[in-house]
């Protein structure tokens, strides 16, 4: 019997479908052999899926420490696994690329050339999704027991809006606002088992936050996604696909009219049932009508596969707009991972039916399936029940004799059975929708009409906004629930922003320097201190109309929201009513209804604990302040100044959001650098929210580097932000804001407007490439009027090296400072060459020095790339940002970092006289986040320590090739045509392994 070993290398970063892969190798190449692993082995086990684990019957391992490893993992108990020490007779390295050189070298072979050939050459996502399917099948059989519906996004200005519900079978999301995933990813809300999202409107705060949720889903591993709502919601997906990389997530679309109107089974952890609802207008009444007829029209033929349930072949997206791939360059360097574009979408709807669609709006009437009630113990025993199959009888409901003739019934032994509690999600975008939900007949069947109390809707959640919901139609509508059911509003009137996480570093970061770092004007959250009276503020947190209208329950005590037209009484409704806050949960099985948890709160003092909790804090603190001398404790007022919104690459995460770096060059003139998800959120985060009016009514322009989401998703929501900014101030027309931007960005924009909302006439687009210094004596004219509108003397733009159409800036003020801004870029000349002798360089650093291969795939820039970019300009300051997630608090930084060095952070503020200081802040950092810091070293070195293993294993590799090739030819032992020192090297080097395997996963791409 032969022994061989799959080395260690085989388990990094690949899929247990090309793991799979090997057993069906190793099964057919050698018959009845051992496997050894010495590596990993437990975690794998625990992992294998049924077809692997029973190809693989015997399975041995040489690791030592297995032993202690094995109890936290569990393993299939068809698969022997055995501790041994038998002879080593053979390799099989499985690293991915040593499996191709194989392929190249094993010529002398046919038939283990034969089976290379016929091993899958990807990794099997189909086999995977299989086995999900499997078990979902497995678990459907019974109904969910636990279901809940928990706020996610209030719906406050600033933050997402959004209601997640979970059943163990399934998670559906309705509507998903911008920042939503961030959100979540704090929360710890898990999304792995998400399967729909239903959007009730189509607009920018119910699917803001779906390109990145999507993303992020797919990053999960979800399969599949439906979306729900009216026809069109899916082009934003079309939309966003040039910028937004979707490879293994099908999307699915599903008409609001197909199937009557009604989706999912009664086996189906939700059954649901749509209800349109159409804006009455004047205008477009007639074409409206026609829409409304096809729509139904097909519904009746019942086999339109043009709108509904289509998913079709991604070969189909080329359409007639450009397809340029911002994400070509990281594919060229074949890091990417699985088919590409193998991605199924649904297919674009049509164009008239998008459009007019916008006058639609969709309710849900939602319904868990029925389960049976459980039985109570206690009360068999009471009864005389004996153990045995009496007791299935009755659970199953039926009533017994038992042996000494006495009947019990089932029903006196068994809890009320749970018919499914309904619970309604609505939204009325605005008042001409009133009449269309003052006609819809699908409500009555759950209002005080029903025809018995357990179809009387449990809780209805409301997107409607205040406005719409103070209209007395809408009250009226209200009114005809049973008092027994519970309202939650999830609208703009509320003000929780629900994250605690932005706060915490911010308190934390004050400490150094409250004028760099200063509290946040977002005061939704309560304070620990006040949660006294918070707490009985909060006791009333489920209380009837009137009182919960007046007082602003959910949030803090200094909460500045304006809130007088709340105080109108709604005599009408005559169930409670909530105000929507991040994690409220209302409980419908079990039924416990509204959690009155106290949620999210701010605690200081912890925080601040915290830091002092880290050895040498202190005396980095006092290092800090001796160096700085008097910091000067800035109003606010000097210019100009900036204010780091967002200091992150790809995704937010808790504490960086993606890029957005605003300039405020004079009291009443902004620039903003850039605008990734959530910008706006960190905008009144930060100002609050009359604050963020008054800067966004200061806008001058926004600039957008290039199209990667990161830099740019933002946008829409701000311009609508900004407009109802200057709606609040009567201001009827809103002067358009200039955009600085590829102008690519025109395809994205201008089909949001034409499927969801109007926005075009709220923007001026001048294209970045007018301001190239080689167009300048062109476009004169354009360049004359930005400068006139930024109190320039100069914008310089320059293409830096990232993906198609990506810029880098140079400003010149007429005051005589230069700020220069890298967007996303490797190492640039041309950046060089227009920021020479800037006063400041705000250049990307997405990557630390260790990681300048992956720099280079991305085509971003190590820290030390940024910092000589900047010597070479030979700008005064730098200050670095756009970190890659891994470095969420403080980045890595080289020794050897010069003194006019400094990191931003979100939400510091940075005046041209603070400069100077900025370099002092990082030894003060590196101790706040002490642990962190550690941690990240430790990656590290333990990446560096992978790199050279597999330098070594490659030369290994190359060795063993040769003894295998030999061996295989001649057709002997190979046992014997090891070498010692051979099987020596790879023992040094699983041992070494090993070590280094101390801590949890390797980094993240
Ligand atoms: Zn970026
Ligand atoms: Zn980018």
């Amino acid at each position: 019997m032969k022994t061989f070993i799959i080395t260690g290398a085989v388990w990094h970063g690949v899929g247990s479908g090309i793991r799979h892969t090997y057993f069906n190798y190793v099964d057919q190449v050698t018959r009845h052999i051992n496997v050894i692993f010495h590596r990993q082995l437990p975690s794998f086990c625990g992992r294998l899926n049924p077809t692997a684990s029973s190809q693989l019957s015997r399975c041995v391992t040489v690791c030592r420490s297995y032993a202690t490893l094995d109890k936290r993992y569990s393993r299939p108990s068809n698969l022997l696994v055995e501790n041994c020490s038998t002879t080593v007779t053979g390799f099989i390295t499985t690293r991915n690329k040593s499996r191709r050189r194989n392929k190249n070298k094993l010529e002398t072979n046919e038939k283990l050339l034969q089976l290379l050939n016929t091993m899958p050459k990807k990794v099997d996502v189909k086999v995977l999704q299989e086995a999900r399917l499997a078990k979902k099948q497995r678990i459907k059989k019974y109904p969910p027991s636990t279901v809940y519906l928990q706020v996610l996004g209030s719906g406050a200005p600033g933050a997402p809006r959004s209601l997640y519900v979970f059943t163990e079978h399934a998670r559906y999301l309705f509507n998903c606002g911008e920042g939503c995933q961030r959100m979540a990813y704090e929360h710890k809300v898990k999304l792995s088992m998400m399967e729909h999202i239903m959007v009730t409107h189509k607009s920018w705060q119910n699917v803001g936050g779906l390109p990145g949720l999507l993303l992020t889903l797919q990053d999960t591993g979800v399969p599949e996604i439906t979306l729900h709502g009216p026809p069109g919601i899916e082009t934003l997906y079309f939309d966003t696909r040039h910028f937004i990389r979707f490879r293994n997530l099908n999307i699915s679309y599903n008409h609001y009219t197909s199937n009557d109107g009604k989706f999912g089974s009664k086996e189906d952890p939700l059954s649901i049932q749509y209800v349109p609802l159409w804006a009455t207008t004047m205008s477009n009444s007639e074409e409206e009508a026609e829409v409304k007829e096809n729509l139904e029209v097909k519904t009746e033929a019942g086999h339109d596969t043009t709108a509904s349930q289509v998913s079709t072949s991604a070969g189909n997206l080329n359409g007639t707009e450009e397809c340029v791939d911002y994400y070509a360059h990281e594919r060229g360097n074949g890091k990417r991972t699985g088919g590409d574009g193998a991605a199924v979408m649904a297919k674009r709807p049509k164009k008239e039916e998008s459009v007019l669609t916008r006058n639609l709006a969709v309710a849900y009437i939602c319904q868990p399936p029925p389960k049976a009630g459980a039985l109570i113990l206690e009360k068999c025993v009471k009864f005389g029940v004996p153990p045995g199959p009496l007791l299935g009888e009755l659970k199953r409901g039926n009533d017994v004799t038992l042996p000494n003739g006495n009947v019990v019934r089932a029903c006196d032994v068994t809890n009320p059975d749970d018919p499914g509690p309904v619970f309604i999600v609505v939204e009325a975008p605005s008042k001409a929708y009133l009449e269309s939900l003052l006609a819809s007949p699908q409500f009555l069947p759950y209002q005080s009409t029903a025809q018995s109390d357990a179809d009387l809707a449990e809780v209805v959640v409301h997107f409607t906004s205040m406005e719409v919901v103070e209209d007395p139609r809408y009250q009226e509508w209200m009114a005809r629930f049973s008092p027994s059911t519970q309202h939650i509003l999830i609208n703009d009137q509320n003000t929780c922003m629900g994250s605690e996480a932005i706060h915490r570093i911010q308190y934390k970061l004050n400490l150094l320097s409250p004028s760099l770092f200063p509290l946040l004007q977002d005061k939704s959250l309560p304070l620990k201190d006040s949660l006294d009276s918070d707490l009985l503020r909060r006791d009333s947190n489920c209380v009837l109309p009137e009182k919960a209208m007046q007082d602003n329950v959910n949030c803090g005590s200094e909460v500045n929201d304006g809130n007088k037209s709340l105080e109108t009484s709604h005599k009408h409704i005559t169930g409670p009513v909530t105000k929507g806050r991040t994690l409220l949960t209302y409980y419908l099985r079990p039924r416990k209804k509204l959690q009155r948890e106290i949620g999210t709160i701010i605690d200081p003092k912890t925080y601040i604990q915290e830091c002092y909790d880290n050895e040498g804090f202190e005396e980095a603190l006092k290092a800090f302040k001796d160096s700085v001398g008097e910091l000067k404790e800035s109003s606010g007022e000097e210019h100009p100044h900036i204010v780091f919104l967002g200091t992150g690459s790809c995704i937010p995460n808790k504490t960086r959001n993606t890029s957005g770096i605003l300039l405020n060059l004079s009291l009443d003139k902004s620039l903003l650098l850039d605008c990734g998800e959530g910008t706006y959120g960190q905008m009144v985060r930060y100002y609050g929210i009359q604050g963020a009016d008054k800067l966004l009514q200061n806008l001058s322009a926004i600039y957008v580097s290039h199209l990667h989401a990161d830099h740019h998703i933002g946008l829409i929501n701000l311009l609508l932000a900004r407009r109802k900014a200057f709606q609040k101030m009567q201001v009827s027309k809103v002067p358009p804001l200039v955009l600085l931007a590829p102008s690519r960005i025109m395809n994205y924009l201008s089909s949001y407007h034409a499927n969801f909302e109007d926005i075009l006439e709220n923007i001026s687009l001048t294209p970045n490439h007018k301001f190239l210094t080689s167009r300048q004596d062109v476009e004169k004219e354009a360049h004359k009027e930005l400068c006139h509108t930024l109190d320039m003397k100069a914008v310089d733009m320059t293409y830096v090296e990232h993906c198609p159409n990506s810029f880098g800036v140079a400003l010149t003020h007429t005051n005589g400072w230069k700020v220069v801004y890298s967007g996303d870029t490797m190492p640039c000349k041309g950046l060089v060459d227009i920021g020479q002798d800037c006063d400041l360089l705000i250049h990307e650093a997405t990557m630390e020095d260790e990681l300048l291969e992956d720099a280079l795939i991305k085509t971003h820039s190590t820290t030390s790339q940024a910092i000589q970019i900047g010597v070479e300009m030979k700008a005064k300051h730098i200050i670095l940002t756009h970190f890659s997630q891994r470095y969420a608090k403080v980045p890595l930084l080289s020794d050897t970092v010069p003194a006019n060095v400094g990191i931003a952070f979100d939400n510091m503020k940075v005046g041209l006289q603070d400069l100077p200081n900025l370099h002092y802040l990082y030894p003060a950092m590196v101790a706040m986040f002490a642990e962190d810091y550690d941690e990240m070293l430790d990656k590290t070195a333990k990446k560096k320590a992978a790199r050279a293993l597999a330098q070594k294993e490659e030369l290994e590799v190359e060795m063993l090739d040769k003894t295998t090739k030999k061996a295989l030819a001649q057709n002997v032992d190979l046992d014997a045509e090891l070498s010692k020192t051979e099987k020596k090297a790879v023992q040094a080097s699983m041992q070494k392994e090993l070590d280094g395997e101390t801590r949890g996963k390797g980094l993240g791409s």
